[in-house]
């Protein structure tokens, strides 16, 4: 390596550090859980930062499922699907999601970030356009940088904004509506009925990424279309299986079955990268049967995210990201979904100059005190919006959230003391 190289390198590393941006990652000593081990502390942590939202990460039944999956068909595939790597389960996943999400056919890919990398440069060209939501996911946008598409942002959920794109790409002879089924940074769902009716007004077509809501969102945890009523009118679903759906790793395409296919002849990321473990295939179809099979974690992190949210409401905490802080109200066109149970992804507010300090410093009491939870600042949520992002869990009790409240009032007490 050259010294300039080398140099640029280090300088890279210690501008971040000045910006107090540098991510350190802490070491987890258990399984995944409701509680867990980190190397910092003695006793173990309720950790409320986890995406395991049905709890099922560490799952005995998930676990067996992918041990067997591994004892039947072995560690690795050392292949691509179209080479030599699809077995029997690679199959049942894709056929197993698609008839969970109520499509005609589903193609696996190593995480969500390919399926989202590979989706647009496999269906659209420079003839379409693809219009996108400000707050969609990394993964989305560079997938969508990855293809020929022209490209159109709207406001997050700005309805009259995604009109007026809408219309600007109007000589465009595919146009494709993207978004996140929820923006995981607020806990707020897309405004899907409003999508869908823009989009069929101008015959676009949609897609939603809802890995933040596929195994627990809708009455049958099928996802924001299933809470929206809107699942036959959303044309693509994108996922992943490393949150509520086991936490281990994969993602997907589901729609049409045509589409599907033209996405296993050109995906780039399907093509060229290597199959899902058969362990991994194996414990998320576990992860699915429990799912179908049962309604009650669904519903304990419903009554969980429920019961957080009135306790922090009754304790003086704003939960709202929208009005929260110097910006005030959101804009005129934003639609956020209200007539639909909260999503346990819960932002605890920490508005104004000062907030992203003492987000910081109540977070660092809280783990003191055994509640592991993750403070977010600018950039990655607007200047004067920090937050203590909170994901309930189905792993969850009730005292357990009991005691994750009784550690943001002793928190902000101890750090407004310490101001
Ligand atoms: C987590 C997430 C992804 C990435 O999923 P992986 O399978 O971990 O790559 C993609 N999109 C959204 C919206 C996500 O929240």
């Amino acid at each position: 390596m050259t010294d300039a190289f080398a140099a640029h390198v280090r300088a890279t590393l210690d501008e971040i550090d000045a910006a107090g941006l540098t991510k350190r990652e802490r070491v987890i000593t258990t399984p995944q859980g409701g509680q867990i081990g980190v190397s910092t502390a003695d006793d173990r942590v309720l950790n409320f930062c986890a995406n395991n939202y049905l709890g099922l990460a560490d799952e005995p039944s998930v676990v067996a499922a992918a041990r067997e999956g591994l004892d039947a068909w072995g560690f690795g595939m050392a292949s691509v699907r179209f080479i030599c790597g699809t077995q029997a389960p690679h199959r049942a996943l894709e056929n197993r999601l698609s008839a969970f999400l109520g499509t005609d056919d589903t193609i696996l890919f190593s995480s969500c970030f390919d399926a989202n990398a590979g989706v647009f440069e496999a269906l659209f060209s420079a003839e379409d356009a693809i219009i996108s939501d400000e707050l969609n996911h990394a993964s989305l946008i560079d997938g969508i940088r990855l293809c020929k598409a022209q490209r159109f942002r709207y406001r997050n959920a700005d309805m009259a904004d995604l009109a007026a794109q809408l219309e600007a790409a109007a000589s465009a002879r595919f146009r494709i509506v993207v978004t996140d089924g929820v923006f995981s940074m607020d806990g707020a769902y897309a405004p899907l009925r409003e999508i869908c009716d823009l989009a069929d007004a101008h015959d676009a077509l949609v897609l939603v990424d809802d890995s933040h809501a596929v195994g627990f969102v809708g009455e049958g945890g099928r996802g924001t279309s299933e809470l929206f009523g809107v699942a036959d009118r959303v044309d693509l679903l994108t996922g992943t299986l490393g949150k509520a759906l086991g936490g281990a790793s994969g993602g997907y395409v589901s729609g049409r079955a045509d589409v599907v296919e033209l996405l296993r002849q050109r995906a780039r990321p399907y093509l060229f990268s290597n199959s899902v473990a058969p362990s991994v295939v194996a414990g998320s179809l576990a992860a699915l049967d429990l799912v179908d099979a049962s309604a009650d974690a669904r519903a304990r992190l419903r009554e969980n995210t429920e019961l957080f949210r009135s306790l922090m409401t009754e304790a003086g905490f704003d939960l709202d990201p929208f009005t929260a802080g110097p910006q005030g109200a959101p804009a005129a066109g934003r639609v956020i979904p209200t007539d639909v149970p909260p999503h346990p992804i819960t932002p605890v507010m920490f508005p104004g100059e000062d907030g992203a300090r003492l987000a910081g410093r109540v977070a660092e009491h809280m783990l003191a005190h055994g509640v592991y939870v993750i403070p977010f600042s600018f950039p990655v949520v607007p200047r004067g919006k920090a937050r203590i992002r909170v994901q309930l869990s189905a792993a969850h009790t009730g005292d357990d959230v009991r005691a994750c409240v009784d550690a943001f009032v002793a928190a902000r007490a101890a750090s407004q003391e310490t101001e």
